[in-house]
């Protein structure tokens, strides 16, 4: 065991502060990560308050990031994927059995010895949970560790490993292509990805905003039209017209009438967790067979294959680099919907304390 640095909150109020946290040394199949740059996510934000206490309490102190990308630094005897010097990637995932039918059907953040990065029971026992990326190292087994592809800008790049498999899963599973319409709701880290992939991915994209500021920034990222929300002649203008629809959103808001906007058959999926449940009208579901569903992140396999679709396409995120003491001024511009389009910590700023 050894001593890393990090950045954690103790408690779902305090501000999160510089500490040491215990890391294991590389067991046989482990690698060892330098951090350089870790994405700054929502539920980081959701897990640091505790806001998602009733389905998975946090376990203070709590070490958010969940979007690292470092370079390695220390490989087990018999690690025989990755050698010191690479560059590499994890993401919300660190293990899995990689043997239950989930795992066997690539769905490996469904099987039940999935540990997430953070606030997941340590099975190593170096601590009661695991710790995330706001820190300077990090050690994973190599099966959850994804190669980064070599023209990628890496603090870009990190926030591919959950905001970019967190869109790029369903706007594959529904078929988002050539001749399909699709909405992407809520312009913040997911769904700026999200704009980008549906983009590459050939869609016809339309983002929905409640901020008339980022018009112009969802036409650049790759929007062929933009919906202000708040705005009802607008939404009405698309009425029953989109094959699939993207909720992005992090606070309670009404889904009925993005519903509404889809053709007969069309699917609204989720992947904002607001803190507080939805209200759902029936009909707006049943009148034209329309179909609600979640999604949530994407196994290790497909994971490696956004990464390597966003090397091929040159894709990453827009960031804003920041020093780790900036993390808690960073936390209340997301929660005004400030960021554009997603905090990367720059993590050599630890060095500083
Ligand atoms: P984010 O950067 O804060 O973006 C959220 C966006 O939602 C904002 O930029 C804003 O967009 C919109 N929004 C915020 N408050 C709103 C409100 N009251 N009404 C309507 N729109 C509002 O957050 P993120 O990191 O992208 O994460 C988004 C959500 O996805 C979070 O709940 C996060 O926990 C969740 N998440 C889920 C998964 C998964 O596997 N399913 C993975 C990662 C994150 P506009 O300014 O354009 O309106
Ligand atoms: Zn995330």
């Amino acid at each position: 065991m050894y001593k890393a640095k990090a950045f954690a909150a103790a408690s779902p109020t305090d501000a999160l502060a510089g500490t040491l946290i215990p890391r294991r040394n590389a067991m046989e199949t482990d690698v060892q990560i330098e951090i350089l740059f870790c994405g700054v996510c929502h539920s980081d934000l959701h897990t640091a308050r505790d806001e998602w206490h009733s389905i998975m309490p946090t376990t203070y102190p709590c070490v958010p990031g969940h979007e690292i990308i470092g370079r390695v630094t220390n490989i087990g005897a018999k690690v025989d994927k990755f050698k010191v010097g690479d560059v590499v990637g994890v993401g919300c995932l660190v293990d899995s059995d990689h043997s239950c039918p989930n795992c066997q059907h690539g769905f490996d953040q469904f099987c039940p010895d999935a540990v997430f990065t953070y606030n997941s029971v340590d099975k190593h026992g170096t601590a009661p949970v695991t710790y995330g990326g706001y820190s300077d190292s990090v050690v994973v087994e190599q099966n959850a560790v994804l190669r980064i592809p070599s023209n990628l800008d890496l603090a870009g790049a990190a926030p591919l490993l959950c905001a970019g498999i967190t869109t790029y899963s369903p706007l594959k599973r529904n078929g988002v292509g050539p001749g399909k319409k699709v909405g992407i709701v809520g312009l913040g880290g997911l769904g700026h990805m999200g704009v980008k992939l549906a983009h590459a991915m050939g869609a016809h994209v339309v983002v929905f905003t409640t901020s008339p500021s980022k018009r112009d920034d969802a036409l650049k990222l790759g929007a062929d039209e933009v919906v202000l929300s708040t705005d009802e002649n607008q939404m009405a203008s698309h009425m029953n017209s989109f094959d699939m629809i993207l909720d992005c959103v992090s606070a309670k808001h009404d889904l009925n009438s993005y519903i509404n906007l889809l053709h007969r058959g069309g699917n609204m999926t989720l992947v904002g967790v607001p803190e507080k449940p939805a209200e759902l009208n029936a009909f707006c579901l049943i009148y034209g067979n329309k179909s609600l569903s979640g999604s949530m992140i994407g196994g290790f396999a497909e994971t490696q294959e956004m990464l390597d679709f966003c090397g091929k396409h040159s894709i990453t995120a827009d960031v804003e680099v920041i020093a780790i003491q900036q993390i808690n001024e960073a936390y209340e511009r997301m929660l005004k919907s400030q960021v554009k389009y997603r905090f990367s910590i720059d993590m050599a700023s630890l060095k500083n304390g």
